[in-house]
């Protein structure tokens, strides 16, 4: 209702502004003719006349109506440089407040929920460096201000900002026009102000702010840097810290690029994902399907049959797959390609220095002009009470620790619904375990879509594992000599026993003892860097699990470039890192695979979308393969084929999701895909038939109906 009585009152004034014939004064003819009545006006009653001026210009700005410019003119011809000056100085600023103002108040709300995603780093942007980008478009007078004033009041801006940005940016603007105002009686047009020199002087003005960016990041340079000195020379162009997907991929291109580049690792070359995460734990997941499918074999025609094996064998082929990798991340592979490879535990000294105790015992410095910290993440231990006495296994420690057992553990207990938990709760069913999974969130796989997480417990409990949601662990305990976990759910209190627990509520980024703490490098849940990966010292940079946001073997990669690039090159050009297409795959059966965004997570930002579904219950190809179950979900811009998010369920999800990822990432729409060959039966064929139902649903109904009525004419039926 306020904002109707608002909207009212302004077309009020427009009205009364053009029924008053104001806008005559705001043209430059207007403005002349008049002039002398206006200067004596001015003689007789000098602070009535300002005073009048002074409201009339801040309506014209407020209303965002025609003829600042020619007013600022008038001031100069009416008030002379200084109080002209004075006067439009902060009747245009105010003026421009109350536009800004009347824009956030009116808008800001529905273009917020409405584009918000696409917003979402404009927002940031202005957040950080609002001020700096007003001040910019205030002093080079590209876009009308206006349009400035709208659109900044629908941004996070603080108004008490831009009142001043504004007053500042614009008074080198307001003396050049004063100024010529001044000159009224000579000038013939508007453009006749932006002669030649006056437009040199605006680029020189535009220039200022740049230039002022670069000055402002010196000093800030100089002040993080104060307390060091920096070597005059350097041992190295780039060192980094950990050899997992992160580090190796930054100095693979550091050494490609010919840099000299040393790259360290305390522990074991692949760091998590080959060692502990990514490569055993799908390993594993081959070794349970196969069992499963034995047992399921009756499906395919075939006796379905008990799986007859020894779990110690199948830890141990889980080692020879990992020994079998183990040669792409090698320290020889990396030495032939140019890398220096330093087994040691690496600490920074300094912004420039690395000291590393060297696994052979030796302690070493290095300088480096970058440094790239790639350390990882851990597991997280939950402090419950009594864990440590009953004992636990993690990511980590299970793979060596359950390598020693000949049957998988009788009765596993799983602590953790995410990605981690639910594969390995499932491979360890089907590898005979007992296995109980323990969730505090309403679902497992939260981050996923509702009917997903339904699918996966469904397809979890089909293997045999207890899925309890809302379940909170309170403690472990030692009862009778059975261990066991206490739970609170529905504000009662129950034990589940288990034989082995393993923890896989979530992974910490690794942050202490290499020297963060002494530097002061700001970290949070991880390491704080900006969008180009640099930390506090923009010499240093954070890519991977350290870094997050996201915990990918993929994204650590993708990292890597631009820490690398920008290490090495940033001096003339820095890239941001690019997060717009990051797919993920949770290799349960079935698989579950998604890129952008899913429906949760569209509501929550406001995005509006349509959604399109394809069951691969229909697919020929899962059909053949008895694996007929779930879906090929995609959501795209309301009527519009531009694909904003795609979740499959399904067998072989995750490498059917590269084709939507491709899609995303160079704007292809879904008619696209549907106009590419895919081949005959594959499960690729379930993208082409997703995009096929969005096109049933946008066919032309009119366009249709007419072209019945030709076909029918064309029989000789025509009605
Ligand atoms: C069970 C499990 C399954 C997973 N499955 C997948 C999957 O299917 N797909 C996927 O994309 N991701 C998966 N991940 C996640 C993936 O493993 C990580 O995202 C990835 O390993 C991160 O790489 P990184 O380079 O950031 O760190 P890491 O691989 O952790 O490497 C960091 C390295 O730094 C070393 N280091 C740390 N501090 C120092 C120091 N001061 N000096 C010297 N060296 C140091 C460590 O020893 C370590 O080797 C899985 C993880 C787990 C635990």
């Amino acid at each position: 209702m306020k904002k109707i009585g608002l909207l009212i009152l302004l077309a009020i004034l427009v009205a009364g502004f053009f029924y008053f014939d104001l806008h005559q004064l705001t043209t430059l003819d207007g403005l002349k003719n008049g002039l002398s009545q206006f200067e004596s006006w001015r003689a007789e009653a000098p602070i009535l006349v300002g005073g009048v001026f002074f409201l009339i210009y801040v309506l014209v700005t407020a209303l965002s109506l025609p003829g600042a410019a020619v007013m600022t003119l008038a001031a100069g011809a009416l008030f002379g440089l200084l109080w002209g000056t004075v006067i439009v100085s902060f009747a245009s600023t105010i003026g421009a407040t109350l536009a800004f103002l009347v824009s956030r108040y009116l808008l800001r709300d529905t273009v917020q929920s409405r584009f918000g995603e696409r917003l979402s780093p404009i927002n940031k942007g202005i957040e950080k460096e609002g001020a700096f980008y007003l001040f910019t478009l205030r002093l080079v007078p590209v876009f009308p201000f206006f349009l400035i004033n709208l659109l900044m009041g629908l941004t996070p801006l603080r108004a008490l900002t831009f009142y001043w940005v504004s007053q500042l940016g614009m008074l080198a603007g307001t003396l050049v026009y004063v100024n010529a105002g001044t000159q009224l009686a000579n000038l013939t047009s508007l453009s006749g102000i932006l002669s030649p020199s006056l437009l040199a002087s605006f680029a020189l003005l535009g220039i200022f702010p740049l230039l002022a960016k670069k000055i402002l990041t010196l000093i800030k340079n100089r002040r993080v840097y104060k307390n060091y000195k920096k070597p005059k020379k350097f041992d190295r162009n780039l060192v980094v810290i950990g050899a997992g997907a992160g580090g190796l991929v930054s100095s693979y291109i550091a050494a490609a690029v010919k840099a000299k580049v040393t790259l360290i690792e305390a522990n074991k070359m692949g760091g998590d994902c080959l060692n502990y995460g990514c490569v055993p734990s799908k390993a594993l997941i081959k070794s349970a399907s196969l069992a499963n499918q034995m047992r399921h074999a009756d499906h395919y025609g075939l006796d379905a049959v008990s799986p007859d094996f020894s779990f110690r064998k199948v830890m141990a082929r889980v080692h020879e797959v990992i020994r079998k990798i183990e040669p792409h991340d090698s320290i020889e592979r990396y030495e032939g390609l140019g890398v220096e490879v330093i087994q040691g535990y690496a600490k920074l000294i300094d912004p420039w220095t690395v000291e590393i105790k060297r696994n052979d015992g030796d302690v070493q410095r290095l300088t480096s002009r970058s440094i790239v910290l790639a350390t990882g993440a851990r597991p997280f231990v939950p402090p419950l009470p009594g864990i440590e006495e009953v004992g636990y296994v993690t990511s980590d420690t299970l793979w060596d620790e359950f390598a020693q057992l000949d049957d998988a553990p009788n009765r596993l207990l799983v602590l953790g619904g995410g990605p981690i938990g639910c594969e390995l709760s499932q491979s360890f069913a089907r590898l005979g375990s007992q296995v109980t999974q323990v969730e505090m969130a309403p679902r497992i796989m939260i981050r996923e879509d509702e009917e997903v997480s339904e699918l996966a417990k469904t397809s979890l409990e089909r293997d045999g594992v207890t899925v309890l949601t809302g379940h909170k662990a309170l403690r472990c305990e030692i009862s009778n000599g059975e261990k066991r976990l206490i739970v609170e759910h529905d504000g009662a209190e129950k034990a589940i026993a288990f034989d082995a627990l393993l923890c896989a509520v979530g992974r910490v980024a690794r942050l202490e003892g290499y020297g963060l703490e002494e530097l002061g490098i700001e970290t949070g849940r991880t390491i704080v860097t900006n969008d180009y990966l640099q930390t506090l010292y923009p010499n240093i940079f954070a890519v991977g699990d350290v870094a997050g946001p996201y915990q990918f073997t993929h994204v650590a990669a993708h990292q890597a470039w631009y820490a690398a690039v920008n290490a090495l090159f940033g001096q003339f050009k820095k890239f941001r890192v690019d997060y717009r297409v990051i797919p993920w795959t949770t290799f349960i059966d079935p698989e579950v695979a998604r890129v952008g965004l899913n429906e949760q997570e569209a509501r929550e930002k406001g995005i509006p979308f349509e959604v399109t579904r394809y069951g691969l219950d229909d697919l020929d190809r899962a059909i053949a393969d008895g694996s007929a179950c779930g879906f090929v979900k995609v959501l795209t811009e309301t009527g519009k084929d531009r694909i904003l998010g795609v979740t499959i369920v399904g067998d072989r999800s995750g490498d059917l999701m590269a084709e939507f990822v491709l899609a995303m990432k160079y704007r292809l729409g879904l008619n696209k895909i549907l106009g590419t060959i895919h081949a005959y039966p594959t499960w690729a064929e379930a993208n082409k038939y997703a995009a096929g139902e969005w096109k049933r649903a946008h066919a032309p109904q009119g366009v249709l109906a007419w072209v019945e009525k030709y076909h029918q004419w064309r029989r000789g039926n025509a009605k």
